[in-house]
């Protein structure tokens, strides 16, 4: 340390420092008193099963389950639960319930329910039904935005800037997502500027959040490394989330890489549910469970009971007759 001058010593920062003297860095990493990777010391969980993960199944889903559900997700410590679409019934009928799920759950204090809103008409509806958070849905592939909400990227832009500056006028906060950000299942894959483009449009017109969504589950931590390194650029880091699924078994990895570059907000679906409709062969979200052990194991605060959420999983996978597709509640059922 003795080439560090001591004039500078108590006004430089830790990050100066060790820029300024790699060889400091290096020793601190080979001593182990520092660790490669800066974590985030809190994760926020977004919780998307009600939402995302059930949107997609066949048999209709009885309203009371998906409010028992959200009830009980509320009860685990989450933060943020998507509870609904209020998308038009004639394109996604398991959500034509949405606005009796909204006023039928028990609102905890500190959770906020966002709901997806796609345009005037879903917002009014939501704002009805007592939303205090909403999200909209953009894609980084025109074909994929073509296919899912049938506009191109910029109409579906004009339509959400109504509904933003709408919810600003009412201090709702918006919730942006941008799909298909690793890859797309008509185009294949996405270049990382223009996910950059399509986040930074959405954070300018004013959602406070912007969730970059590999819809389809087929990025490897190379290429999340390789996107969010562009859209950093154009985006605050403390802006960001990612939204993983599993298709490729890639998802932890892909979270674990977001984390190492700073993000800190993570969406994940109950039991792994979900899936998309619009890409064959993708399989559900991330696990909340998986991500909660993996967080928790790494000394990552979440605020959230794994617990908690595994009986929320167990619920859910009893009304929907299915398997879970977490691995952590799988493990721990064997353990029982
Ligand atoms: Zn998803």
């Amino acid at each position: 340390m003795g080439n560090v001058p001591t004039t500078v010593k108590h006004c430089m920062s830790y990050e100066q420092l060790i820029e300024e003297h790699p060889w400091l860095r290096r020793w601190l990493l080979q001593e182990k008193i520092i660790t490669q990777h800066k974590y985030p010391a809190f994760v926020k969980i977004v919780e998307v099963g009600p939402r995302d993960g059930l949107q997609n199944e066949k048999e209709l889903v009885p309203t009371r389950v998906k409010i028992q559900l959200i009830d009980m997700l509320s009860e685990t410590g989450l933060s943020a639960i998507e509870a609904t679409s209020f998308v038009s019934s004639k394109w996604v009928p398991q959500m034509a319930d949405h606005s009796e799920v909204l006023l039928g759950i028990q609102r905890a204090p500190h959770v906020q329910y966002p709901v997806l809103t796609p345009n005037m008409q879903g917002f009014q509806d939501a704002v009805a039904a007592g939303a205090s958070e909403v999200a909209v849905f953009g894609s980084a592939s025109e074909t994929f935005c073509t296919k899912n909400i049938n506009c191109s990227i910029d109409e579906s832009m004009s339509r959400f800037e109504e509904v933003i500056n709408t919810a600003k006028e009412r201090q709702i906060p918006v919730r942006g997502y941008v799909s298909c950000a690793l890859g797309c299942p008509h185009e294949g894959p996405i270049e990382p500027s223009k996910v950059a483009e399509v986040a930074k449009r959405l954070y300018d017109m004013g959602c406070y959040e912007i969730s970059l969504g590999d819809t389809i589950g087929i990025g490897t931590p190379g290429s999340m490394f390789e996107m969010l390194q562009r859209v950093v650029k154009d985006v605050p880091i403390n802006a960001i989330a990612v939204h993983c699924h599993d298709t490729y078994g890639q998802a932890l990895p892909n979270i674990l890489t977001a984390l190492q570059m700073g993000v800190s907000v993570v969406d994940s679906a109950v039991a792994g549910l979900g899936g998309c409709p619009y890409a064959q062969g993708s399989s559900g979200n991330v696990s909340t469970e998986d991500v909660l052990y993996m967080l928790h194991g790494m000394g990552i605060e979440t605020g959230v009971n794994l617990a908690k959420v595994i009986e929320a999983g167990d619920f859910i996978c009893n009304a929907l007759c299915r398997k879970t597709s977490s691995k952590v509640a799988q493990a721990r059922s064997r353990l029982q």
